[in-house]
């Protein structure tokens, strides 16, 4: 008989967000007991245990994955949805769950899922779901050969690979926005342009000069960046988004203004926007190799290829009423508001 709501696996990453998510999980776990009644969870011990638990799950036939944790928890519990390099979800059906661990995110954010671990909870119940795009990325690896990771929100190169690279090193105990900023400031400042040759759907070749290249899925990131904000999570493409190389001092503070969401289209200096279903990318000038951003981890260098995956992730996303996010997304996946 089918129950009234998904029968639940939770995957709890106890570091998500500086150990936040740990230090909440007594408490979350009466909250889930309370919309579950009893509910079968597992703790991860590393990041990338929520991969292997949540493909056990899938694999032992849950109908709905939790992911308990901030965005990398929620990216890893999505990878395990996907035998390892494979496109195609392990089984199709499974619904992906989120439920923010203490800690605000950009994907968790691009979902409309509230931070009140109560009120996520209750939308983790009922039987609705939306069906939403992922991304593929193929890099060329540290170690030689190719790092192959899916993607639910945004992967980048150039700028962004440096500067997720020294947010991994650091601690993120003071929370997204500041570890980013600490983190960011002294690569903002010197990063060079890069001379890059991408690849657009197979098809148009073109030579850029850019400080970085953002192939975003999810609108959000680097800890409330609004690196794209028209990008959707279920049309079934990129939003690629190409930063100049603008040393134009009037330019800087503009750039601030990446964090409006509401901003009108052009406001960036230097930014240029478009769609893709597939990207490939790689350095063509003398630098050094160009990192790899993925959700927020570094698997690898340019060059680099990187494919949108339609609809390939069900997903329990937020509900839509006027008070739980600002006007200027209400449009975006309108169409698949849970209806519970
Ligand atoms: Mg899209």
């Amino acid at each position: 008989m089918e129950s009234d709501s998904f029968r639940a696996f939770f995957v709890v990453n106890p570091r998500s967000g500086g150990g936040a998510t740990g230090r909440h999980w007594p408490a979350l776990r009466e909250i889930v007991a309370r919309e579950f009644g009893p509910f079968d969870f597992a703790l991860g011990a590393s990041r990338g245990d929520s991969a292997a638990l949540a493909r056990r799950a899938v694999e032992r036939g849950y109908e709905m994955i939790v992911a308990v944790g901030g965005d990398g928890t929620i990216s890893d519990v999505a990878a395990g949805f996907f035998a390892p390099g494979q496109p195609r979800p392990i089984r199709p059906g499974v619904v992906l769950g989120v439920l923010p661990g203490g800690t605000g995110g950009d994907f968790i954010r691009a979902l409309h899922v509230p931070r009140d671990p109560a009120v996520a909870a209750r939308l983790l119940r009922g039987r609705e779901s939306a069906l939403l795009d992922a991304g593929f990325a193929r890099a060329a690896a540290p170690t030689g050969g190719e790092a192959i990771r899916h993607f639910v929100n945004v992967a980048d190169f150039g700028i962004g690979g440096e500067v997720s690279r020294r947010v991994n090193r650091s601690s993120k105990r003071l929370g997204g926005f500041l570890s980013f900023l600490l983190a960011a400031t002294p690569t903002l400042l010197t990063y060079p342009p890069r001379e890059f040759r991408i690849v657009i759907d197979g098809g148009a070749e073109r030579q850029v000069r850019a400080r970085g290249v953002a192939v975003a899925n999810g609108a959000y990131f680097g800890g409330g960046m609004c690196v794209a904000p028209e990008a959707r999570l279920d049309d079934g493409l990129f939003d690629v988004v190409i930063f100049g190389a603008s040393r134009r001092l009037r330019d800087i503070p503009r750039m601030r203004r990446i964090y409006d969401p509401h901003r009108p289209p052009g406001a960036l200096p230097g930014a240029e926007t478009f769609r893709a279903r597939a990207l490939f990318a790689e350095a063509t000038d003398s630098g050094p190799p160009a990192l790899l951003d993925v959700d927020g981890e570094n698997p690898g260098t340019l060059p680099a290829s990187f494919e949108i995956l339609p609809a390939a992730l069900r997903v329990k996303r937020g509900g839509h009423s006027p008070r739980q996010q600002p006007p200027a997304i209400d449009h975006r996946g309108a169409a698949n508001a849970v209806r519970s």
